[in-house]
């Protein structure tokens, strides 16, 4: 257990968490930001971020995501690497563990811990995770260059994961389970007019070939309206099926709605005063990299005028 207790600690890295950083930082409450299994969130993930304000050219996600963790420690946020257990937050300090005996008391608590991919939860499907399945085009399209790729999903994710593995496939096929897209028309159009890119509609995954060879070699498909079922090859699956926020270590402690996303009121604050939640995990509306900015800076200055209040 560290002996000190923290001013404020920050549950994540993402674009949210790393901006809270940089106010809790310039004002002087040394946050201790705690980075997960995801470092640097959903920014980490992407390409080429195109509607950050300021980068009229664009911007890689990565690189935004490395240049505000920089800011951040340039004015004394310091880094942790680490999975939370559990929480305590009956009561301010509120105590954070993180196995293995490790544990950290903190005045305030600004959750910034976004959402995950979302799996379509089948064994064969969860068995070739790094062997064909996966929830990064930018992380794993590179490894199926010259070969058929499969997104499934109808949102702006499956339709970004489709163009950017236009690089390397030789052909990529878009499944998804109705006909009608959340996608917004803008990346609809742009994939529905990429000559590499080919639509299954109406259509699910059963099942992922093949578990025993350790690699994709193609999907048992069905038509949802005439319910054929047929044998799809291709050698990787992308899913772009949406996020599942990561709060379940706040389960019984804060609200949540029935999806598990933070329940926040004027913005950021929690039901519990001193916690604030911001970013991904508890916005299912917005879900932008400047949104989730700008909780975390509202989130960090809502902990410093709380310490403040309560005689830091
Ligand atoms: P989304 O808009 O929620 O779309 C998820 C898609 O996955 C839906 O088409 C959904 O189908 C499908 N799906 C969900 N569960 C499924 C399952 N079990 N099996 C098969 N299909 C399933 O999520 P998103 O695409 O990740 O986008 C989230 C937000 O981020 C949006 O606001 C989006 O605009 C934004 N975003 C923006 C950009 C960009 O501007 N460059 C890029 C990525 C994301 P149904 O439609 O049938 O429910």
């Amino acid at each position: 257990m560290e002996n000190s207790v923290r001013d404020t600690v920050i549950l994540g890295t993402g674009c949210a968490g790393l901006t809270a950083a940089i106010y809790a930082a310039r004002a002087n409450l040394k946050p201790l930001v705690v980075e997960g299994h995801e470092p640097g969130g959903q920014l980490s993930m992407t390409t080429l971020v195109e509607n950050f304000p300021g980068f009229p050219d664009g911007i890689q996600g990565p690189d935004l995501i490395e240049a505000m963790r920089k800011q951040a420690a340039r004015f004394g946020a310091e880094y942790l690497h680490g999975h939370l257990e559990s929480t305590d937050l009956t009561h301010p300090p509120f105590t954070l563990n993180f196995g293995g005996g490790k544990k950290v008391s903190t005045r305030t608590l600004i959750i910034a811990t976004g959402a995950s991919a979302r799996w379509l939860g089948l064994p064969s499907e969860q068995a070739l995770i790094g062997h064909g399945v996966s929830s990064c085009a930018t992380c794993d399209g590179f490894f199926f260059g010259g070969k058929p790729i499969t997104v499934i999903g109808g949102g702006d994710s499956a339709m970004e994961e489709a163009l950017f593995l236009t690089r390397f496939a030789t052909k990529v096929t878009l499944i998804h389970r109705r006909e009608q897209f959340r996608a917004s028309k803008i990346m609809l159009d742009r994939a529905r007019m990429h000559e590499k890119i080919e639509f299954l509609t109406n259509t699910v995954v059963e099942e992922v070939y093949d578990v025993h060879k350790k690699e994709v070699t193609g999907l048992k498909l069905r038509n949802l309206k005439t319910d054929r079922v047929w044998d799809f090859p291709t050698s990787a699956m992308f899913l772009g099926i949406g996020h599942i926020p990561n709060a379940k270590a706040f389960a019984g402690q804060l609200d949540m709605d029935q999806d598990g996303y933070l329940k926040t009121h004027d913005f950021v604050f929690t039901n519990v005063p001193g916690v604030f939640a911001c970013g991904d995990v508890q916005d299912r509306r917005y879900r932008q990299a400047v949104t989730a900015a700008g909780s975390g800076c509202a989130a960090a200055l809502e902990a410093e005028k709380f310490l403040e209040e309560h005689g830091r």
